[in-house]
């Protein structure tokens, strides 16, 4: 799919996740996207209450907004959105409210691309509503290392042929970072310089998080 830039239509990449804590793949991946797909801004949404529960204890919230912000605060094209975490706590967050959230928000003058890893998009059928969802917006999925994407036209050709041409798949620098390595590399009392951004390391020694 190539993009059609719309005039007079804001192109806006929604880049989701836990953010527990944001790394520098998430950086790379949604700078990487923004710059390839000619995006006008790309929004980070930490989760709020995934339907997919963690078995581990997710971090505060707060905590993982913060963060989000700190890491985005200097590129002008990011921001960060609370529309996920200011929902009720006994309220499951589902992407699909989300994304009805951000065309009522910009009224609809916006195209939406929703901005997945690997391992993410290979997960899509079992999200809330996913065809309507693979039809309100377009996902572009990036490349992981240790995941591969080369199933994943059959997974959604079979499930959902109409979507294939709203799926696009991007080869981004690989970074083999991930949350989960920087957690247990913080609880073993490792260092996590350049893994994430210096701010981001900060707060994570100021609040004593993943100890
Ligand atoms: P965790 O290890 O806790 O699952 P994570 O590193 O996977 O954390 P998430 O917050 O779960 O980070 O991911 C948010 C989004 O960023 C997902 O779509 C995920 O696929 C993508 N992503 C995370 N790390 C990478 C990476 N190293 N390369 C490409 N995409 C990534
Ligand atoms: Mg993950």
């Amino acid at each position: 799919m190539t993009i059609q830039k719309n005039p007079g239509k804001l192109s806006v990449g929604i880049m989701g996740g836990t953010f527990d804590p944001i790394h520098m793949a998430h950086l790379v991946t949604a700078e990487e996207v923004r710059i390839q797909f000619d995006l006008d801004r790309v929004v980070f949404v930490p989760s709020g209450n995934p339907p997919h529960k963690e078995a581990r204890n997710v971090s505060d919230q707060e905590h993982r907004y913060l963060m989000t912000e700190l890491a985005t605060i200097s590129n002008p094209y990011f921001s960060v959105s609370r529309v996920e975490i200011d929902r009720p706590d006994d309220e499951l967050t589902y992407t699909i409210d989300t994304i009805r959230y951000f065309h009522q928000h910009f009224e609809g003058k916006a195209n939406i691309y929703f901005i997945t890893g690997a391992d993410a998009i290979l997960e899509i059928l079992t999200w809330k509503d996913y065809r309507e969802l693979l039809s309100i917006c377009s996902f572009i999925a990036v490349t992981r290392p240790g995941y591969c994407l080369s199933k994943l036209e059959e997974t959604i050709g079979e499930a959902c042929p109409e979507a294939l041409c709203n799926i696009d798949i991007l080869e981004i620098p690989a970074v083999a970072i991930s949350s989960t390595l920087i957690r247990s590399r913080v609880a073993e009392g490792k260092p996590i310089k350049y893994l994430a951004p210096e701010a981001v390391t900060q707060y994570i020694v100021k609040h004593g998080l993943y100890r």
